[in-house]
């Protein structure tokens, strides 16, 4: 049953996989949403989808790519205008992965990874950190990866922009403490979602990881829950990481 929860969150990459199921938990639990993702579209099916508990009242949808520091903005600005509300909870939840041996890959590829999964979250932290620390209050959680653990062949620049995620979140961590700001990093395993969609190497990649697991992998509401519990612990608990990952995953 969805109630009323005064806080805005923000969560980017919200069309699909993971920032979708997030979209969908949060909605259920009666928060204020900025949605974000290239593809209008399918926000706007999500949204509309009667399984859901999305209204006018609760969400706001804004196209938006993350490579775009302005395009980020302006969401902000109209979800802070419509719900006249700070952002509470900012998820950089979108990205992209890539995934063949670094001597065979095109540098297009690679620059196209660093630029969402780094630069992206950057941007993300840019347009809201300064508010929340001058306000005292806020969540910034960061998607990262056990990629971003540990390394794995064939995804080099992957794992490269997922231990930056880390390094810049537990150092915008330590940097906002003292400001009652939370920074929260999501370590997820191999989870169901489409980012293997667009890369014919990651997909067998992922193929390969998924054979032998009789108990599956992770789906993205799993992730999206951890992602909830993260932000709802009490304002002075600060989960700085959560690792979650599919029980028979070996890496
Ligand atoms: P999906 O491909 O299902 O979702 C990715 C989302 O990111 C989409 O909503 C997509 O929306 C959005 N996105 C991609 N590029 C941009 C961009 N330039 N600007 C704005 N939005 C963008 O994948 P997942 O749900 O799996 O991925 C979500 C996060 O989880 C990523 O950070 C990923 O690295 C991480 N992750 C995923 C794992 C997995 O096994 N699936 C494991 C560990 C971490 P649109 O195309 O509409 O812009």
């Amino acid at each position: 049953m969805s109630t009323t929860t005064n806080k805005l969150v923000v969560i980017t990459g919200a069309s699909s996989g993971i920032g979708e199921a997030t979209a969908v938990l949060f909605a259920q639990k009666g928060y204020k949403l900025l949605l974000l993702a290239r593809r209008k579209d399918r926000l706007e099916e999500l949204v509309n989808d009667s399984r859901y508990s999305f209204n006018q009242d609760n969400t706001l949808i804004h196209q938006c790519d993350v490579t775009n520091v302005e395009d980020i903005r302006t969401g902000v600005e109209l979800a802070t205008k419509k719900f006249n509300l700070p952002v509470d909870c900012f998820i950089n939840n979108a990205g992209i992965g890539h995934s063949s041996p670094l001597s065979e890959q095109s540098l297009d590829k690679q620059y196209a990874v660093i630029d969402v999964n780094i630069k992206g979250v950057l941007n993300g932290i840019n347009v809201v950190a300064k508010d929340m620390v001058q306000r005292q209050a806020g969540t910034i959680i960061n998607i990262s990866s056990i990629a971003g653990r540990k390394t794995m062949d064939g995804a080099s620049v992957y794992c490269g922009s997922k231990f930056a995620v880390h390094a810049i979140s537990e150092t915008l961590r330590s940097e906002v403490a003292s400001s009652k700001v939370r920074v929260v990093v999501i370590s997820p395993g191999v989870t169901e979602s489409e980012i293997t969609g667009h890369d014919e190497k990651l997909h067998e990649m992922v193929e390969g990881m998924k054979k032998g697991l009789t108990l599956g992998i992770l789906k993205a509401q799993d992730v999206a829950e951890s992602i909830l519990y993260a932000y709802q612990a009490p304002p002075h608990v600060c989960l700085r990481e959560i690792v979650l990952a599919p029980t028979e995953q070996s890496l």
